[in-house]
């Protein structure tokens, strides 16, 4: 099979160049920053309105899609927030909002990230949606490359980059 025209199905690991902008055309990420993004398709490392976009095309093709919320990130919950104590914060960090937090769940043994909506005499009100929660996104998406996946990669359920390897 040549390469080259290999499209995008389950089980390549796609390279993508994009663009993501919002409903009001303020961009807010791209791959200018940190390089083509790598990720296997199908395995849900990406936002499933963008993945289910790419399926069939090949290298060098170009494409606008448009993600609404409950293919990217979700709607925007107003209940998802909690009201953190000042002294579970390290004291030599001065708090802001819109600063990134990160706490460690206990009882899901794992991180969760937060923004710290406002401060408040009591605590710190810090809001768990995601950043991007409730935004319509608009992304300028490149494919540049497409490869079969590794048997490691679809064991993973991810790709295998040179700048992502973690084991
Ligand atoms: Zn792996």
């Amino acid at each position: 099979m040549n390469g080259k025209n290999l499209a995008v199905a389950d089980g390549t690991v796609v390279r993508i160049e994009y663009t993501l902008s919002l409903a009001d055309g303020e961009i807010v990420d791209s791959s200018a920053d940190d390089g083509p993004l790598e990720f296997l398709q199908g395995a849900g490392e990406i936002i499933p309105g963008l993945e289910a976009a790419l399926y069939g095309m090949s290298t060098g093709e170009r494409k606008t899609v448009v993600v609404t919320p409950d293919l990217a990130y979700g709607e925007y919950e107003p209940d998802n927030y909690q009201v953190v104590p000042l002294d579970a914060f390290e004291e030599d960090v001065p708090l802001e909002p819109g600063m990134a937090v990160e706490f460690f769940d206990e009882e899901n043994d794992d991180t969760v990230e937060g923004y710290i909506s406002e401060i408040q005499p009591d605590g710190v009100v810090v809001d768990f949606n995601h950043w991007l929660a409730g935004e319509t996104l608009h992304f300028d998406v490149k494919v540049v490359g497409v490869r079969p996946a590794l048997p490691e990669e679809i064991e993973h359920g991810h790709a295998h980059s040179d700048s992502h390897h973690h084991h």
